[in-house]
């Protein structure tokens, strides 16, 4: 089996599993515990691994706040962020190729009494500036936009945004769960007030996530998702995950210090398996090939049944046509419709995302596998 799912999780890294173990065994105090080493030596563990995700990006140690992943990050900056929300401050923006755990909270807040402007992308899957400046106003409270897209890892441009949203003193939340481990990501050159991050999508554990919280004068006022013991400055109580925030401070530690060669070497392997593609006959890339992330491939295939394609290879490589929860459902991608992609291109596409240790040898295997597929599907089922 050969593992190209990166979007939906990474392997946990073995340096990132050694650092944790310890913290399962000999170190198993509560870092809420006051009055022992085991509370101290946990709770030192999760101030080093808090500096480490910081610097992953850019950040100051103390606004970090941990969480249970990224669908906890961008509820708590979300919905957080509305519940005190000033008078006259009920609008957010968003676009409709977030990830649903975006775009859920959105949905809730509309439930209330908030508005919400759902902005479209260009077939290439980038926002259009001009859209986003005719659609901020001083009534605007928060700005939402993905880093990069989880099924098509197209980058947005964060900086741009970012001054288009604080002209009009709105708050600019970033799910940056994708682009983080590959690419630099500097909360303060970009003008980010709050970040979303999870460890399992960088060679941590699943179940640990963090949100930034940018300080600001007058502070960002966020209302907690759950009342309990004050944990993490209040933002976030329940007894704190340690071995997995140690795990996430280590995968953030070595992604921060691989970054540049990693994305490299990952873009080396996604050019080698593109090429690969370009022989079989009606292969296109979804999204722009320009501005995306270098782990990722998303592409289509005419005169294919996109579901007898993954099942002809679900036994030796691991792909999806979207992303995890899409497939659940088994609705087309709504980041795929969002392109302009029919339900069948949409359908006939796939998400391939490597990790840290794919390999050349596995690439050249995926290209023929899919090649062989795709030749022997439309050999039985002429183009319809
Ligand atoms: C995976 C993912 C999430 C959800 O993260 P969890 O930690 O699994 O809750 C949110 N946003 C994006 C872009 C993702 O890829």
């Amino acid at each position: 089996m050969i593992y190209l799912d990166s979007h939906a999780t990474t392997p946990v890294d073995p340096k990132v599993l050694a650092a944790m173990l310890p913290f399962f065994t000999e170190h198993f105090g509560n870092a809420s515990s006051r009055n022992h080493p085991f509370g101290w030596t946990a709770a030192k563990a999760v101030e080093t691994a808090r500096a480490q995700v910081a610097a992953l990006i850019g950040a100051r140690f103390r606004d970090v706040v941990f969480t249970s992943g990224a669908t906890e990050s961008n509820n708590l900056a979300i919905k957080g962020v509305a519940a005190r929300a000033p008078a006259g401050r009920r609008h957010v923006v968003t676009v409709v190729t977030e990830h649903r755990a975006v775009l859920d909270p959105c949905r809730a807040l509309e439930r209330g009494r908030f508005r919400v402007t759902y902005l479209g992308v260009t077939p290439d899957g980038l926002i259009d500036l001009d859209q986003l400046h005719a659609a901020v106003t001083d009534e605007t409270l928060l700005v939402s936009v993905m880093a990069a897209n989880n099924e098509t890892g197209v980058l947005q441009p964060l900086a741009e945004i970012s001054r288009i949203a604080k002209a009009h003193g709105a708050c600019v939340h970033c799910d940056a769960v994708q682009a983080a481990a590959v690419m630099a990501l500097d909360v303060q050159d970009l003008g980010l007030d709050l970040v979303s991050l999870s460890a399992h999508k960088m060679y941590g554990p699943k179940g640990v996530g963090a949100l930034y919280v940018a300080k600001r004068n007058p502070p960002i006022a966020i209302e907690p998702l759950f009342d309990g013991g004050g944990h993490e400055r209040g933002y976030r109580s329940g007894t704190l995950n340690v071995a997995g925030i140690v795990g996430f401070g280590a995968a953030a530690r070595i992604c921060l210090e691989s970054r540049p060669s990693e994305a490299e070497r990952l873009k080396t392997l996604r050019d080698r398996l593109w090429r690969g593609l370009l022989r079989v006959d009606g292969v296109h890339a979804n999204g722009s090939m320009q501005h995306r992330l270098p782990q990722n491939l998303n592409v289509r295939f005419d005169d294919v049944a996109g579901e007898t394609l993954l099942a002809s290879l679900a036994n030796s490589v691991a792909v999806s046509s979207g992303a995890a929860c899409a497939t659940v459902s088994a609705e087309p991608s709504h980041v795929l419709r969002a392109l302009g992609l029919s339900d069948d291109q949409a359908r006939a596409s796939l998400r391939f995302g490597f990790h840290r240790f794919n390999t050349d040898q596995e690439v050249d295997s995926v290209v023929s596998m899919v090649a062989d597929s795709v030749n022997r599907l439309r050999r039985r089922a002429p183009s319809a």
